[in-house]
């Protein structure tokens, strides 16, 4: 940007640090492992329902409430239908959290390594956050979250370190946290989680968030959702109509509700990623690299002699991109996003090259 560029910007938009999103890269071909997409395509339903919205009905504005969407997600989780919010992908949704339920007095909390977006809306909102450190072995410890607080977020399992807090200790912090909202980010829940939406019905300080992007395969339709008591939904539904009354346009609305009425092809996806994520680090530990035990979509890895910035560089010039962070007590690790079989099969290939 040239000098004085800048000079008509607000204060807000000079003050905020954007969060950058893993690289879409714009060359074929690539094995891409960067941004935790399903490898695999959605659901055949999905795509039929989609091209069933290619007609004329797209000169007129989509259902602002998606009803048909809400209804969908309530029968598919058998929950009221007044405790479900939709939007435009989950980081919609959690914008509209960080707004509407995270912004009090006390500080929000949420741990030192986690979805690197958090402190991003903390900045957009002015939402004052403590972060507080995960054990040695890179777990979300309960007790540690004491303090008195405005409200905890945390994606279960934790990104990008893919390790799962059992539901137990959910209904714990709950519990503890009576004054103040518990927010479970669930976007990988699906690859070997046990969700918490069924306890949004006990706790009305407690709100679940989930994401078509992963499980479902639909990260290019931008649908994302949250369930809570409906306390908590009314000051998202607040948030977003004072900002965006069509989040979700027709497509959106017509996919996500296709992609609940295919149970089958979800379980057949999701447990093919599940076993290539235990073969993939079955095959690494071989290699002597340390990788932490996945609940996700995604491993997080030590490689055993390069640093690991080197290797995504030497990795990338293979063609293959995986994503490292430059952080603080996370840069000698990658997260691999779980590919297709052939995908894993490359990786390690390359990585046994690379020796
Ligand atoms: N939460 C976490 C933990 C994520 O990793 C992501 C994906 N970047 C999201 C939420 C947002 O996903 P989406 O907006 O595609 O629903």
């Amino acid at each position: 940007m040239s000098v004085g560029e800048d000079r008509y910007w607000s204060e807000t938009a000079r003050r905020l640090v954007p969060y950058v999103p893993g690289e879409q890269p714009k060359i074929e071909r690539l094995v891409k492992l960067n941004t935790n997409e399903n490898p695999y395509p959605p659901s055949p339903l999905v795509i039929e329902a989609l091209r069933g919205q290619i007609v004329d009905d797209l000169r007129l504005y989509p259902d602002p409430e998606a009803e048909q969407l809400k209804k969908a997600i309530s029968e598919y989780f058998d929950i009221p239908s007044g405790s479900v919010f939709v939007g435009n992908g989950s980081d919609e949704v959690l914008a509209h959290t960080f707004c509407g339920l995270l912004k009090q007095d006390l500080p929000l909390l949420f741990p030192d390594v986690t979805y690197s977006f958090y402190p991003v809306y903390c900045g957009l909102y002015g939402i004052d956050y403590r972060t507080v450190p995960l054990s040695e072995d890179y777990r979300i410890r309960v007790e540690d979250y004491g303090l008195p607080n405005g409200g905890i977020i945390f994606p279960n399992p934790n990104a990008p370190t893919g390790c799962l807090l059992p539901l137990d200790d959910i209904v714990r912090l709950t519990e503890k946290n009576r004054d103040s909202v518990v927010v479970i980010d669930e976007a990988y829940i699906d690859f070997g989680g046990e969700s918490a939406i069924p306890l949004t019905g006990r706790y009305p300080n407690l709100l679940v968030v989930q994401t078509l992007s992963k499980s479902r395969s639909l990260a290019g339709l931008r649908v994302g959702f949250a369930v809570g008591f409906p306390g908590l939904i009314e000051a998202l539904e607040r948030v977003k109509n004072s900002f965006n009354s069509y989040p979700l346009d027709r497509l959106a609305i017509a996919g996500g509700v296709a992609a609940f009425s295919d149970r089958d092809y979800f379980d057949k996806i999701r447990r093919k990623i599940i076993l290539s994520r235990e073969s993939l680090k079955k095959a690494l530990e071989e290699l002597g690299f340390q990788v932490l035990t996945s609940a996700a979509n995604f491993l997080f890895v030590r490689p055993p002699v390069r640093s690991a910035k080197d290797l995504a560089g030497r990795l990338r010039k293979r063609g293959i991109v995986v994503r490292h962070f430059e952080k603080p007590r996370i840069e000698e690790f990658l997260r691999i996003t779980i590919g297709t079989e052939k995908e894993c099969q490359t990786l390690i290939e390359a990585l046994e090259e690379e020796r």
